[in-house]
């Protein structure tokens, strides 16, 4: 019996004791770990959602038969666009392109319904293009926010009847004259800043070919690359109806 009583006690502390001590010196180990952890995750989500500098890319005159291609490219770097639409492009040709335009989170904005120069028509016209294509958008269940009129053409008394905010740019690629990406991209690094709303068309392969060089061109100078919602947003500016706004500063 004594003699059981002293392996227990042997088995008690050779045997148990280490696996005490070590469990526990573990598992503050891990506590540690799970600590610092969670100290540290925060500071990396403040430092990505922390941009020193970001701008809005836009495409006028779509939905075409480019539209998709811009879509491929903007979904491999993970980038959304504000695209201003022209009403009578609005067939059901681009119906599935439309549908996934939405989907990868990109916005629409009215470009007007023919492409009218909004001041060399009557302010009722005005009116009618910019209805119509309201009308269309409602199709694909959109609302859209904000008008950029064709030609970047506006005046003080059409701002009064445009309830919406009229989004201008300060990047003019210049895209539509040069058809050359090279020169399209150029144009976009020497003019870009902090803020900026950077204006391309939907119908040129090379303004496609040029989003593949101004992207990741622009992501390694440390820019974010939003649509226009995102851009206003995180530049804290609420946008008014029946306001001009060619940047974010
Ligand atoms: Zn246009």
């Amino acid at each position: 019996m004594v003699l059981f009583m002293k392996l227990s006690l042997f088995f008690l502390i050779i045997v148990i004791t280490p696996f005490i001590f070590f469990g526990t010196v573990k598992s503050s180990r891990e506590a540690s770990i799970s600590s610092d952890a969670i100290e540290y995750e925060p500071t990396i989500n403040k430092e990505q959602e922390h941009y020193d500098k970001v701008v809005a890319l836009t495409f006028d005159d779509g939905p075409s038969n480019y539209t998709d291609d811009l879509l491929d490219v903007l979904e491999k770097y993970d980038v959304t666009a504000t695209f201003f639409v022209v009403g009578t492009n609005l067939n059901t040709k681009y119906n599935t392109v439309m549908v996934r335009l939405l989907e990868l989170g990109n916005e629409v904005g009215i470009h007007g319904y023919s492409h009218k120069e909004f001041t060399k028509i009557k302010e009722s016209k005005v009116i009618e293009e910019i209805d119509y294509t309201q009308k269309l958008l409602k199709s694909y269940n959109i609302e859209p926010k904000y008008i950029r009129p064709p030609y970047g053409s506006i005046n003080n008394s059409l701002k009064k009847i445009i309830d919406y905010p009229i989004i201008l740019w300060n990047v003019d690629t210049l895209d539509w004259k040069y058809r050359d990406a090279l020169k399209i991209y150029n144009n976009v690094i020497d003019d870009i800043s902090d803020g900026s709303i950077i204006l391309l068309h939907d119908h040129y392969l090379s303004t496609v070919q040029a989003l593949e060089l101004i992207i990741p061109e622009l992501q390694e100078e440390g820019y974010k690359i939003v649509n226009i919602t995102e851009l206003f947003s995180l530049k804290n500016i609420t946008l008014e109806n029946n306001k001009v706004y060619r940047s974010a500063k």
